[in-house]
């Protein structure tokens, strides 16, 4: 380049020097034109020329190659600027979830209650990897008899039903292995059958996700994503379901162990039915919306009669076998009258019956009690038998107060036992 321009610049003075030396020749010497001179300042100008010409066109060419060059420069900075976009939105997507992951884990932190911990985990996955799309669905496991129950589903198509109400092959696929699946299309899927899951299920299922929730090694359900489009998931969202419940398994089992306790802390362990304090609570809150809205309220006080005998004839065990049989026969035969049943210490249950009068539950009581006269209790093969004395007492027949209706139950039951027992009382 630099040799281009020198070259030039001499060609240049040549030129101008043959001009000068006309001139001078022309005007100064006033002499005719010097052929020479003249030949030499128009050869000296058609080198000129040329070596322009020459110098023009391969700076154009430098150009266009420069041009050429800068072009390519935007074409890969337009590549990585769509690239470093593309992957901004997936970052701002990631971090769309995350930040949602943060409410997530307040929500559940929040609640004590499986069925809202099922929901919030259910919507959150729902939402945040499925768009609002497909179906979500959300299984407990029954570790007693090791089957999965559905516990909540959010469809898109809200007509959709849900046969397999206890899982199908995929959701089993999981529990066995107790890790992740994921199924992109499962046409392609060499781990499944298409004709039996066809066969097994009326609604299409082509891509799906599910993650098992396992906390301190123990399997409690899982969580599952489907779709009836294929590759409607990719790893990224079987990480980040995966994630939602490793998370959810650690709030559900402290909701499901905050509910035993609560279970443990109001139903006696032995019957299973209430507890003395809860059902007096109960009993208390009853009585004033029955006050209220002027409805009537029953209360039997039960006593089996000559346990202790029983107890010491066939031993403690025995007497507790008794003791659930009592309690299975008062749940059912007042099944369908919903009543509250409590164990109220010992071999003493009581029952609230509401918005039933007096003299239906006179009839009630009778026909208890005669239900459990005739129940056999089969023990060392010998069939057995026990009796029970009942105590009626009602609101607002009897008294207006809560606390005095347990004292008249209490006393018309020692009515009965003085009578001779096996027989239903009433103040
Ligand atoms: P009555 O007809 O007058 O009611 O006589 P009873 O023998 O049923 O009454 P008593 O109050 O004399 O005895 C109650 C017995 O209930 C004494 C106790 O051993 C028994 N009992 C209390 N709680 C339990 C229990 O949880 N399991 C068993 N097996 N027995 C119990
Ligand atoms: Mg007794
Ligand atoms: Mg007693």
């Amino acid at each position: 380049m630099q040799q281009n321009i020198s070259r030039k610049n001499i060609c240049l003075f040549l030129s101008l020097a043959c001009f000068i030396s006309l001139i001078i020749n022309f005007f100064l010497l006033h002499q005719r034109i010097n052929l020479v001179i003249f030949f030499i300042f128009i050869s000296t100008n058609i080198l000129v020329f040329f070596y322009l010409l020459q110098f023009f066109s391969s700076k154009n060419f430098l150009i266009g190659s420069q041009i050429e060059n800068i072009q390519e420069q935007i074409n890969i900075i337009n590549v990585e600027n769509k690239k470093s976009q593309e992957f901004g939105a997936a970052l701002k997507f990631k971090i769309t979830r995350y930040d949602n992951l943060k409410k997530v884990i307040e929500d559940l932190n929040r609640s004590l209650r499986p069925e809202v911990v099922v929901n919030v985990l259910s919507a959150t996955v729902y939402s945040l990897i499925s768009n609002s799309c497909g179906t979500a669905l959300f299984y407990l496991l029954d570790n007693h008899c090791q089957k999965l129950n559905l516990m909540h589903s959010i469809k898109e198509d809200k007509q959709l039903a849900i046969f397999s109400k206890e899982g199908d092959i995929f959701d089993y696929w999981v529990l066995r292995h107790s890790r992740e699946l994921i199924i992109e299309d499962l046409k392609n899927d060499f781990r499944f059958d298409l004709d039996t899951v066809q066969s097994q299920e009326i609604r299409q299922v082509l891509s799906l996700i599910s993650s098992p929730l396992i906390s301190h090694h123990s399997l409690l359900g899982l969580l599952r994503l489907e779709s009836d489009k294929s590759a409607s998931f990719n790893q990224d969202d079987l990480r980040f379901l995966s994630l939602v419940s490793g998370l959810g398994a650690v709030a559900l089992e402290n909701s499901l162990l905050f509910q035993k306790t609560q279970d443990l802390a109001i139903h006696d362990d032995l019957t299973g039915l209430y507890t003395k304090q809860y059902f007096i609570g109960r009993l208390k809150d009853e009585a004033k919306r029955c006050q209220r809205l002027d409805q009537r309220l029953a209360l039997m006080m039960i006593d089996i009669d000559f346990f202790k005998q029983y107890n010491d004839k066939f031993g403690h065990i025995a007497g507790d076998i008794v003791l659930k049989k009592v309690s299975f026969l008062l749940k059912d035969n007042l099944n369908e009258l919903s009543p509250l049943l409590c164990r109220f210490g010992g071999e003493e249950f009581l029952v609230m019956l509401s918005d039933i009068d007096k003299q239906r539950s006179l009839t009630i009581a009778e026909n208890l009690r005669q239900r459990v006269e005739r129940e056999k209790i089969l023990l060392r093969r010998q069939n057995t038998s026990i009796t029970v004395s009942i105590g009626l007492a009602c609101l607002p027949l009897d008294t207006k107060d809560e606390d005095e209706l347990i004292q008249q139950a209490d006393k018309a039951m020692y009515d009965a036992k003085r009578k001779g027992r096996n027989r239903v009382c009433c103040t």
